[in-house]
């Protein structure tokens, strides 16, 4: 395997019991996931996106073929989670939410609250480590989620549709404060969303699977040299691109 690749996927298959045969999520999926690099992973409803997430976590086992890490042992690394809810508990404040995974490892408080306060910078929560989940908008919350999986300084952070709850605009912000996070953390990503756009503007390699059974229909690597400004989405290239990829996936 490459130094470059930190997981590779040969052959993935998923099927689930439904008394009927079985109903196939994913058939035979190959695809390299790159080191340190951003993944975003598209396609429509159903086509198995969040069971290749799922299994990526080992929180689903494949029916079929591996997931091979590059890691001393072929172990699997860190992993972080951030799904569409931020699933904050509700009784405990934005940093007692972050503090949690620690306080489960059995951290020193103290040490476990020092780190939340960088976090909590860093995702851009200052001023708020005291609040209740109730009083947080959808985009903060998800920040608190954020702070919460990178708490655990995860070498492979998985984001399903993570901002897909959240307003438009607030999305957008989300996407360049994710950008800004990925960048000073070095940590691998993979990322589903249904947003063309966002996929554009994030990832270093955009996949696409097809309808069910998923299987990779289309791997787009560096669509747009970086920085990627705001300004790009109205450039030709990203109309073309955006449409010749929303082709592929209504296929
Ligand atoms: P996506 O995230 O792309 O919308 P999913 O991975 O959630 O798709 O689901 C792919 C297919 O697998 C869907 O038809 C879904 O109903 C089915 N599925 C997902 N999880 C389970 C499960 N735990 N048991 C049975 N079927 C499932
Ligand atoms: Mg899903």
């Amino acid at each position: 395997m490459s130094p470059e690749t930190l997981l590779r996927i040969e052959d993935l298959s998923v099927t689930f019991p439904n008394g009927n045969g079985g109903l196939a999520a994913l058939e035979s999926v190959n695809l390299e996931v790159p080191e340190c690099r951003f993944m975003a992973v598209l396609g429509p409803s159903g086509s198995g996106k969040s069971t290749l997430l799922r299994a990526i976590a080992g929180l689903i086992q494949p029916t079929g073929g591996r997931l091979l890490f590059n890691t001393p042992e072929g172990n699997p690394p860190r992993i972080g989670l951030v799904f569409q809810q931020a699933n904050l508990m509700p009784w405990r404040t934005v940093i007692e939410n972050i503090t949690l995974p620690l306080e489960i490892q059995g951290q020193h408080p103290g040490y476990a609250r020092d780190l939340a306060c960088e976090f909590i910078e860093l995702v851009g929560l200052d001023g708020f480590e005291n609040s209740w989940p109730r009083n947080l908008s959808g985009g903060m919350a998800q920040r608190v989620a954020l702070a919460r999986a990178l708490i655990m300084e995860p070498d492979l952070l998985l984001l399903d549709e993570p901002f897909g709850a959240l307003d438009a605009l607030t999305r957008e912000h989300m996407g360049a404060e994710l950008l800004r996070i990925w960048q000073n953390r070095e940590t691998t990503v993979v990322m589903v969303t249904h947003s063309i756009s966002e996929a554009l503007l994030l990832a270093d390699r955009i996949v696409v699977l097809t309808s069910r059974p998923g299987k990779v229909a289309r791997v787009v690597d560096d669509p747009f040299p970086r920085p990627r400004t705001d300004e790009i989405r109205y450039s030709p290239e990203f109309v073309a691109l955006s449409r010749d990829i929303r082709a592929s996936i209504m296929e």
